[in-house]
C-alpha cells in the first residue's frame, strides 16, 4: 500500500454517496448512544491526511482524539505489529507472561516524570487506567475519598462518570455514581479573571480556594487521591495558572493523599513534553496514560512511586487483555518513533506555528476570546463578541463549515464553545497553513 498522499482533496460533497449509505447501515445497525463527529467513513489515513471511502481527502486536526500523535499507521508500528501478531495475539499476562509488557513498563518507569524507583501496570483504556489509579492509591492509603475538579474528564466508566463533570452527554441518565466521590474548583485563567486578576494568574492562589474546599468538605484524613488533568482536554484544553499544580501537590505530600496525573491525552509529546507535569516541573505521585501511547491499538497505563504501586495485594490488578502483546509492540514502536523522530520537539513548532496564526485571528476577531494550549493541543474559545458569554452555536457553526471544506476538528468544553486543535505530529505545515485558513475564512464568513 502506497503512503496516503498529503494533499487535501474533494473529490464528492462531504458526505459522498457511499459514506452516505454507511451512515444509514450505521442508523440502522448501531446503537444510537454511540454518535460521530464526522459524516465521513474512513479508509486509509496516514501523516496528516484521513482518506475517506469516496476518495475526499481531509486534513486531520483530530488524530482520532489525540491518538495517533505520531501519524496514523506510522510505518514503524505497522512493521511491529504485524510481526507481533503473526508469533502470536494473546496468551493472557496473567497466564503465561511475555517480554513486551515487561518492555513497556520499563519504558513508562523511564520516560515518566520523577526519579524515585517506579512500577507500571498496564490496562486496555483511559478509564480503565484511571479506576485502577483509583485502587492502587486506596490500597496504598487506605482511605477512600477522591477529589476530582470542575471540567473534569476521566471517563465513561461507573467510576470515571463519577470524576466526569460534565452531566450531559457523559453522565445524563446514568446515575447512580460512584460514591466518596467530591469536586473542587479548577484554575481556569480565562474565567477567572472574572473574579480578579490574582485568581486568574496566581496559581498558588487558585490552588488555595481548591484546597479550601478540599480541607472542609472533604478532610485529608478521608482522602485516599486527588486526580487532575495538567491540562484539561474534554473540559476545553484549561491550562491552569502557574503554580496551581505545585501548591496541590505540595498539599497532597503533606498530606499522605496520592496525587495522580491524568494524562492520558496529554501524554506522549503531545504538548511539546514528552508528559504535560513536566512544564510545571511536578512529579506526580501516580500517572495515568492511554490514548497517545501506542498509535492507536487498545492500550493504557498506570505509573509511578514502587511503593505506592506495590501497595495492592499480588493478582488485585489484572485483566483478560491488559497489556495486549500487539498493543504493546505498537506502544515500543510508538516510544521509538517519538525519540528517533524528534517529535517532542516538532509538538514545540506546531504550537508556534499555530499561537502565531489564532493570535492574528483572534486580534481580527472579538468572538475569539481565548487562545490557549500547548504544543500540538490548542483551543479557541468562542464567545459573544468582546465578551466572556460562550458562543457554542458559532463553534457547532465553525465546526460544520470546517467538516465541509474537509478540515476535521473536534470541539469541547463545558459550554460546548471550545474548538480544539489535536494534529498529528507527521503533519506537513503546508496542510496545517492550509486548515487555518479554510478555518480563518470560514469564521469572517459566519455573521456576528
Ligand atoms: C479520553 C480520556 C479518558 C478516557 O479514556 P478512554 O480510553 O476513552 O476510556 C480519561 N482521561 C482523559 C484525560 C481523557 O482524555
Amino acid at each position: 500500500m502506497t503512503a496516503v498522499e498529503q494533499t487535501r482533496h474533494l473529490a464528492t460533497a462531504i458526505p459522498g454517496p457511499r459514506s452516505s449509505a454507511l451512515i444509514s447501515r450505521k442508523n440502522d445497525a448501531v446503537a444510537r448512544g454511540v454518535g460521530t463527529t464526522m459524516p465521513v467513513y474512513a479508509a486509509r489515513a496516514g501523516g496528516g491526511i484521513v482518506e475517506d471511502v469516496d476518495g475526499n481527502r481531509l486534513i486531520d486536526l483530530g488524530s482520532g482524539i489525540a491518538v495517533t500523535t505520531i501519524g496514523n499507521a506510522s510505518p514503524k508500528v505497522v512493521e511491529a505489529v504485524a510481526a507481533q501478531a503473526a508469533d502470536f495475539t494473546h496468551t493472557c499476562f496473567m497466564v503465561t507472561p511475555y517480554e513486551g509488557y515487561v518492555a513497556v513498563a520499563e519504558q513508562l518507569n523511564r520516560l515518566t516524570p520523577g526519579s524515585a524507583e517506579k512500577r507500571s501496570a498496564l490496562f486496555n483504556s483511559g478509564s480503565e487506567a484511571v479506576e485502577n489509579a483509583v485502587k492502587i492509591a486506596r490500597a496504598y492509603t487506605r482511605k477512600q475519598a477522591v477529589v476530582s475538579f470542575d471540567h473534569a474528564y476521566h471517563g465513561r466508566t461507573n467510576l470515571t462518570m463519577a470524576l466526569t463533570a460534565k452531566s450531559m452527554p457523559y453522565k445524563h441518565g446514568f446515575g447512580p455514581f460512584a460514591p466518596e466521590i467530591y469536586r473542587a474548583p479548577l484554575s481556569y485563567p480565562f474565567r477567572d479573571a472574572e473574579f480578579g486578576k490574582e485568581l486568574a494568574t496566581d496559581g498558588e492562589v487558585a490552588a488555595k480556594r481548591a484546597i479550601n474546599v478540599i480541607d472542609k468538605q472533604v478532610g485529608a484524613d478521608n482522602l485516599a487521591a486527588v486526580i487532575i488533568e495538567p491540562i484539561q482536554g474534554e473540559g476545553g484544553f484549561i491550562v491552569p495558572a502557574p503554580g496551581f499544580l505545585r501548591a496541590l501537590l505540595d498539599w497532597c505530600r503533606d498530606n499522605n493523599v496520592v496525587f495522580i496525573a491524568d494524562e492520558v491525552q496529554t501524554g506522549f509529546a503531545r504538548t511539546g513534553a514528552m508528559f504535560a507535569c513536566e512544564h510545571e516541573g511536578i512529579e506526580p505521585d501516580l500517572i495515568v496514560t492511554a490514548k497517545g501511547i501506542a498509535d492507536g491499538l487498545p492500550l493504557s497505563a498506570v505509573t509511578g512511586r514502587a511503593d505506592i504501586m506495590d501497595a495492592p495485594h499480588v493478582s488485585g490488578l489484572g485483566g483478560t487483555y491488559g497489556g495486549n502483546p500487539v498493543a504493546c509492540a505498537a506502544a515500543l514502536a510508538t516510544i521509538e518513533t517519538i525519540e528517533a523522530d524528534g517529535l517532542v520537539e516538532r509538538a514545540r513548532q506546531i504550537e508556534t506555528l499555530m499561537m502565531s496564526r489564532l493570535n492574528q485571528m483572534q486580534a481580527d476577531d472579538d468572538r475569539i476570546g481565548d487562545v490557549r494550549g500547548r504544543g500540538a493541543m490548542i483551543a479557541v474559545e468562542l464567545v459573544k463578541p468582546g465578551t466572556t458569554e460562550p458562543d457554542a452555536e458559532l463553534t457547532k457553526a465553525l465546526c460544520a463549515a470546517a467538516h465541509a471544506h474537509g478540515v476535521i476538528v473536534l470541539s469541547c468544553g463545558t459550554y460546548g464553545n471550545v474548538l480544539r486543535f489535536l494534529p498529528p505530529l507527521a503533519i506537513g505545515d503546508d496542510l496545517l497553513n492550509e486548515a487555518l485558513d479554510i478555518l480563518a475564512t470560514a469564521l469572517a464568513d459566519l455573521p456576528a
